[in-house]
């Protein structure tokens, strides 16, 4: 795996923790971006929906982005989304979350 450090622009390759050069927590660095993933519009079920949500969170925290915007739609998809990260967020996976009060049917989740 090939990654920029966003700190001092050094090229690393393979995984490390820290950046070689100025010793900047790789794993920390974020882009401040947010991506946006609709994980609940194509008549997925609650658990179709939750391992999509999982897998989109691994792959962004291997990443640079900031926050993941998960839309969820308003029904059972996302009461189970909300338990979800509250255990993610309880195991250290993700930041915090936020249900956005000007759009229910989406929340946003917090990874750096
Ligand atoms: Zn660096």
């Amino acid at each position: 795996m090939q990654q920029i450090c966003l700190e001092c622009g050094m090229s690393i390759s393979g995984t490390m923790r820290n950046c070689p050069k100025c010793d900047n927590a790789l794993n920390l660095q974020h882009d401040g971006s947010t991506i946006t993933v609709d994980i609940a519009h194509h008549g997925e079920r609650v658990s179709e929906a939750l391992r999509k949500m999982q897998s989109e969170i691994d792959l962004a925290r291997k990443g640079v982005v900031m926050s993941i915007r998960l839309v969820v739609g308003s029904g059972l998809i996302r009461d189970e989304v909300l338990l979800a990260l509250r255990d993610l967020q309880f195991r250290g996976e993700v930041k915090d979350f936020d249900t956005e009060s000007s759009n229910r049917g989406s929340v946003l989740v917090r990874l750096k």
